[in-house]
């Protein structure tokens, strides 16, 4: 479709439409978050079923720069940027695993967990990163003076931006809490070249730093206040429906934070009904750490109010966040998908994660999260036991190996390490060998 032009507009309805290359991430009238709008009069001009057979038709092939699952879906995630200036690394087109002993253990006969850790950086938020820094590059070759790119992090968000920039060949800077994210979620940005400044803050103080910075210097802001980024984040429900040859599931479970993934789930999936994609939508629940709950305590009466907490110390540290700046935004989806949200203690998370894993996963502690909500929720009823459930994987495990090597040496705190599994010592010598292997053996029956 040529032409073809999205452009920002106010959550909250306020007049006026905001151009997508215009630096600009909140509504001049009420300062509420904006949205990306599309053209939909356009859009709709094409049928649905002939939708998803050109995105059937790009997907995961070699034609620039549509292979990747975002940018096959360039029409509806954002047609203002030049092929020529997209930054992509082919994200998207993780694969649904099908958790069939798992789900058998907890009650669930249909249950997958999408592994978006398998994306470039090892989590989703390369989804909607590409769409921010492509269209970064979009306004420099339009002439913008823009001397940086900035965000604040909890860790994947800046391992995220550090490798874009770095394949555009743009300077990030990232601001991260001193000591509040993995090793490997550390020397990400560092070695994409970032300037990594480690602030003695958490993740809300950092957030507060970083926009001041923007606003006042021509530094883009690319933390998730920033529409674009749900943009390329909404791709992920069309991604999963079409891996169901477009069927819709009944359940998906997705680990919050920000909230700008849960909204972004349920943008995707109101724009595939309203393109005549699906007729149908999933129950969204959402999961979030005891430790930092303010989504948890609104959905408890009713999210008639909303109220910040000061978010505490968990293991799960890209969702410790008290402040969460999507929370309009999530709320909203919620209403209309039936939402449930679930929290999930220090204990649970990781005790889930690693039962999981058991069975042939590796999990970091977010997914940890979304999986001990899930286990509450079939052990209720919630879900019945026939339900086709996703659950979304948010990072790869092996960014968050001290979590795991914590777990199986019992070091974690508030945690009682059911799964634990420890190296063996033994001489090397065949009996002390194959005695160590009989006890094993034993101990499983
Ligand atoms: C960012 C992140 C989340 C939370 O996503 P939000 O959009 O902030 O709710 C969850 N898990 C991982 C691994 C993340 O990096
Ligand atoms: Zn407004």
């Amino acid at each position: 479709m040529e032409g073809l032009k999205a452009w920002f507009q106010c959550i909250q309805g306020c007049e006026g439409r905001h151009e997508l290359n215009e630096i600009i991430y909140r509504c001049p009238k009420c300062d509420s978050l904006l949205e990306v709008c599309h053209d939909f009069e356009r859009l709709k001009e094409r049928p649905g079923q002939e939708w998803k057979e050109v995105f059937e038709r790009r997907y995961r092939r070699s034609d620039w720069p549509y292979g990747s699952s975002v940018w096959g879906k360039k029409e509806v995630v954002c047609p203002n940027v030049d092929n020529e200036n997209v930054v992509s690394t082919y994200e998207g087109g993780s694969n649904l695993f099908w958790a069939e002993r798992f789900g058998k253990e907890i009650g669930l006969d249909d249950l997958w967990i999408k592994q978006c850790g398998n994306n470039h950086t090892g989590s989703f938020k390369d989804l909607g990163m590409t769409v921010l820094v492509s269209m970064v590059k979009q306004m420099i070759s339009e002439g913008t003076d823009i001397l940086a790119v900035a965000c604040a992090s909890t860790g994947d968000t800046s391992a995220s931006l550090a490798a874009y920039c770095a394949v555009a060949g743009l300077q990030a800077i990232v601001f991260l809490p001193r000591n509040k994210v993995s090793t490997a979620q550390l020397i990400q940005p560092l070695a994409h070249g970032a300037l990594t400044l480690s602030l003695d803050t958490d993740f809300d103080g950092c957030m507060e730093i970083v926009q001041e910075v923007c606003s006042k210097n021509k530094i883009y802001l690319a933390n998730s206040m920033n529409s674009l980024r749900i943009e390329g984040q909404k791709t992920i429900s069309m991604e999963l429906v079409q891996q169901f040859e477009w069927e819709v599931p009944d359940y998906i479970i997705i680990p919050g934070g920000n909230l700008g993934n849960v909204s972004a789930l349920g943008k995707g999936f109101s724009l595939m009904k309203d393109l005549g994609m699906i007729n149908k939508f999933p129950r969204i629940v959402c999961a979030q750490a005891e430790a930092a709950n303010p989504l948890y305590l609104s959905y408890l009466n009713g999210f008639k109010e909303f109220h910040p907490v000061k978010a505490k110390t968990t293991l799960a540290n890209a969702i410790q966040i008290g402040n969460p700046v999507s929370c309009q935004k999530a709320i909203k989806v919620l209403k209309e998908f039936n939402g449930i949200v679930e929290q999930a203690s220090e204990d649970e998370l990781a005790n889930a994660a690693a039962w999981a894993d058991r069975n042939g996963l590796f999990n970091c502690p977010h997914t940890g999260v979304a999986l001990a909500a899930l286990i509450k929720l079939a052990k209720r009823g919630e879900i019945p036991r026939n339900a086709r459930v996703i659950v979304i994987s948010t990072a790869n495990g092996l960014k968050f190996t001290d979590f795991q090597v914590g777990y199986h040496q019992g070091t974690l705190a508030g945690v009682k390490s059911l799964h634990a599994n420890q190296p063996v010592d033994v001489a090397a010598n065949y009996t002390s060998v194959r005695d160590a292997i009989l006890r094993a053996v034993d101990s499983r029956k």
